[in-house]
């Protein structure tokens, strides 16, 4: 598809049907798919030509959906997972087994910090934490030859920070190593993380892309712009794979995506339901409309918050004395999201008793669909993570997330205005 502008992709990229075919990508609900000749089905398994063959490994629905976020985020393949949290894992195998290390920011949302700090390390893959905000002389030193990848969040969940590009994209590019981004918040709509050097992207698209809390999923995009051959970090891209007839993966024209599909999807398994491919290739069609008005409303909710007087402090990117306000104006200068997050006065009781009051907000532990909801992290989400673990992640005890749907603004803010009241 031509390079077109960000709202026309999100309607049209990913499925050009022909003459007489469905308009909309049908529901290809078939585990497998018929050749008549064995040829044709040996190249498939070859990967001398391109089709599908089972749909643990790829399916045409699916990959219209894989299609429309790889063209989102300009990458060169996009890969369609059961779940946000099976992209992220699937990735960090692409490149690391026992004995590797992968250097994260610390300030990402509670599953994939557990995934990190506890499964990995079971695995024999060490996971080294930095503070966002730390110098690049601190974060680099938790580099070593045997780091595969820098993680990060563009607006991490749910601290609200965002990310400095620049700082962690100088890092990767002076030690040659992989920098993956999680877009899930800002999604491509607002911050494309390849125009500021990212590599991989990572989404959940249960999320934004969805936008109708209606299925669940994730996408793995290779950007295509990271330089695998001969680099020493990357053995296994430059050596044959003697599960996949001696392929050197460092030399196809898509080496991330090749090996992640081929190898982790064939022996993981965690691929995208025909299903919730539709679902979300359908719902993503409205995503450039939903993402502005989802940041129109959490702006004008934030600008309502920091001057109500039973509100300790209230953090939104829009608001000019927010600490990433900065990052956010460059790095996502047409909007800013519609996650906030904010602490009520006084103690940790009076979040529940705010949360209980509320009518048309709703208590969930979803974030980033059309409606809005609150959740109390510390209570939830983030409940197994110990004090200090809380701290790094940057959620004091009485921060409530508040995720803006794209309802009428003013209701939103009455129906806070009421719960307030009544705390
Ligand atoms: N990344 C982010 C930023 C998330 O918020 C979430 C879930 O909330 C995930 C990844 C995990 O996605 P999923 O729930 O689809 O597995």
């Amino acid at each position: 598809m031509k390079n077109y502008k960000i709202d026309t992709l999100c309607v049209q990229a990913g499925y050009e049907p022909k003459s007489g075919e469905a308009r909309i990508p049908p529901i290809a609900q078939s585990t497998t798919f018929f050749y008549g000749k064995t040829q044709d089905m040996a190249d498939l398994f070859d990967l001398k030509s391109d089709g599908y063959f089972y749909s643990r490994l790829a399916n045409p629905t699916v990959a219209a959906f894989e299609g429309k976020v790889s063209a989102l985020e300009g990458g060169v393949c996009g890969i369609g997972c059961a779940s946000g949290m099976s992209a992220t894992s699937l990735t960090i195998f692409t490149v690391a087994g026992a004995g590797d290390n992968v250097v994260s920011s610390s300030a990402i949302y509670g599953g994939t910090y557990n995934l990190f700090s506890t499964t990995l390390p079971k695995l024999g893959i060490e996971c080294r934490f930095f503070d966002p905000d730390a110098p690049a002389e601190e974060i680099e030193k938790l580099i070593d030859d045997k780091t595969k990848l820098i993680f990060t969040e563009t607006v991490a969940n749910p601290a609200i920070v965002v990310l400095d590009f620049d700082k962690i994209s100088k890092i990767a590019e002076k030690h040659a190593v992989l920098f993956a981004v999680d877009n899930t918040l800002a999604t491509p709509v607002l911050c494309r993380p390849k125009e500021f050097g990212a590599h991989i992207i990572i989404h959940s698209s249960s999320k934004y892309l969805d936008g109708h809390a209606a299925a669940l999923g994730g996408v793995i995009v290779d950007l295509g712009n990271f330089h695998f051959k001969n680099n020493p970090r990357y053995k296994s891209f430059n050596e044959p794979d003697e599960s996949y007839h001696g392929l050197v993966y460092a030399d196809l024209p898509v080496a991330f995506g090749t090996k992640c599909r081929a190898q982790m999807m064939r022996d993981f398994g965690a691929i995208m339901s025909p299903q919730n491919g539709f679902i979300s290739y359908i719902g993503s069609d409205t995503l450039a409309l939903r993402m502005e008005r989802h940041s129109e409303n959490a702006k004008k909710v934030a600008e309502y918050l920091s001057k109500h007087p039973k509100i300790e402090w209230i953090n939104h990117p829009s608001l000019p004395n927010n600490k990433y306000h900065k990052l956010a104006k460059k790095y996502m200068p047409n909007g800013q999201g519609g996650m906030l997050s904010f602490g009520i006065k006084g103690s940790v009781e009076k979040c529940a008793a705010f949360m209980e009051a509320l009518q048309l907000i709703t208590q969930e532990t979803h974030v980033a669909d059309v409606r809005s909801c609150v959740l109390h992290p510390a209570s939830t989400t983030h409940r197994q993570l110990s004090e200090d673990d809380l701290k790094m992640a940057g959620v004091p005890h009485n921060l409530i997330r508040l995720s803006v749907g794209i309802e009428n603004a003013e209701d939103i803010i009455a129906d806070l205005e009421q719960a307030l009241a009544k705390v």
